[in-house]
């Protein structure tokens, strides 16, 4: 990308996010979840929960998200409903529950796998050390498998290699070293990282700086990064997630994934209607920088 198109690419992102109601969209975004709660241990667990769950439509997934945290809530919130766990009472409250790749199961195992963190470390973000988004991730996940493999057997899990382990629990932990863009982690790890700034993040983990973050790339986001020339790519990748945040921090330096909501947003809510679109993108502000037919 030229200089010149650069700067035009990034006035037309400073122009979207300035025109983001983010009160507003925070309401349609699992990330509101998460500021039901004033604890950071809550939040960080909340998070992890509501972050697991984000695939798929919003209406789907955020009743899915709601039935686990109120299980949790009735129990004391979540740190309390993970650290005391009642197992029965979470087997007759979720045992039943299903969301595409997930079931009731991949549930519990993540409530034992979470408490196990929780004696071992005493909060996730003890368990996500490391000096890059990367070594984060891998870590928690890493602690995440670990716990799950040793508590699986309460909840009929007989597995002693994470292949082993349910596939809807797999799908969840997934370990940035298999390529994959880790969409769900990486915006987890926006929530704790990034300050509240816009009132979404809630930057209570201090490890990382939001400068090594990487953008979580999901469809919205990856269309219109294809769109803006910001990547190629078809498919998302982690490679593709370094490469879109390459560009977004050569715009902001000390924040790069500062345009993620925002972007996203434009997708989710139906404003983008992924081609040029004769009432949508005159009104887009990333209209003189968009290459969509
Ligand atoms: S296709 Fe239209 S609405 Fe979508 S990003 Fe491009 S200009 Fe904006």
């Amino acid at each position: 990308m030229t200089p010149r198109k650069l700067k035009r690419v990034r006035a037309g992102l400073e122009a979207l996010y300035a025109q983001t109601d983010f009160e507003q969209r925070r309401a349609q975004d699992p990330v509101g979840a998460v500021h039901r709660y004033s604890d950071p241990l809550d939040q960080e667990l909340a998070g992890f929960i509501a972050a697991s769950f984000a695939y798929g439509r919003v209406v789907s997934f955020q009743p899915v998200i709601d039935r686990v945290l109120e299980f949790l809530n009735e129990c004391g919130g979540p740190r309390a409903g993970i650290e005391d766990l009642d197992l029965g009472a979470a087997q007759d409250s979720l045992g039943d529950l299903v969301y595409r790749f997930n079931r009731g199961q991949d549930v519990l195992l993540m409530l034992l796998a979470l408490q196990g963190v929780l004696r071992e470390h005493g909060s996730l973000e003890a368990a996500a050390t490391g000096e890059s988004a990367h070594q984060v991730m891998g870590n928690l996940v890493q602690a995440l498998v670990h716990h799950a493999l040793t508590q699986g057997g309460k909840v009929g899990v007989q597995a002693s290699t994470p292949k082993e382990l349910p596939r809807g629990y797999r799908y969840w932990m997934t370990h940035p070293g298999s390529g994959s863009a880790c969409k769900r982690l990486t915006m987890y790890l926006r929530w704790m990282i990034r300050p509240a700034t816009e009132g979404l993040d809630l930057g209570i983990w201090k490890q990382l700086e939001p400068a090594q973050l990487l953008i979580p790339v999901d469809t919205h986001v990856l269309r219109t990064a294809n769109f803006l020339g910001l990547s190629k790519a078809k498919t998302g990748s982690w490679r593709v997630a370094e490469e879109i945040t390459g560009w977004l921090r050569k715009m902001d330096p000390v924040d790069p994934v500062r345009f993620d909501f925002a972007l996203a947003h434009l997708g989710i809510s139906g404003a983008c209607k992924g081609k040029r679109d004769p009432v949508a993108c005159p009104a887009c502000p990333l209209d003189k920088v968009c290459g969509a037919r």
